[in-house]
């Protein structure tokens, strides 16, 4: 297993997890963008959310989301992004939900 998100999900790298079930890890973005930056991602290897087929992994993704954002007490919003694929600027291949927030957060998406 060499994928990076595997291992931190799974435990073989040491990394403090936010949220852990029996499908879903969370833990802190190495590069924060935000005072809170989280990733959420699938225990099980998923490369993109282009791959991902499994409707119950879906929704446990976006729940933990919502736990974790609670936890937090992002009471005052926050933004969820997946990066998917070269054209949606994914670096790292394993499914990831980012979680941002703690500020408010300014537009988007780059102007054409
Ligand atoms: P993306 O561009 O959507 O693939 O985002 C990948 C994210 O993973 C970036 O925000 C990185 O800062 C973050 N990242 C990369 N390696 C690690 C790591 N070992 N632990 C935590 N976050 C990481």
């Amino acid at each position: 297993m060499t994928c990076i998100f595997c291992k931190i999900a799974n435990g073989e790298i040491s990394t403090e997890l936010l949220y852990s079930d029996d499908k879903v890890a969370a833990f802190r973005d190495i590069r924060p963008q935000a005072p809170l930056h989280i990733l959420v991602v699938p225990k099980a290897h998923v490369d993109s959310l282009w791959e991902l087929d499994d409707p119950e992994l879906a929704g446990a993704l976006l729940h933990a989301v919502t736990v974790i954002a609670r936890a937090e007490g992002l009471a005052r919003g926050y933004r969820v992004i997946v990066n998917t694929g070269s054209d949606g600027g994914q670096e790292v291949p394993h499914l990831h939900l980012h979680l941002i927030g703690g500020t408010a957060l300014g537009a988007m998406l780059p102007k054409h």
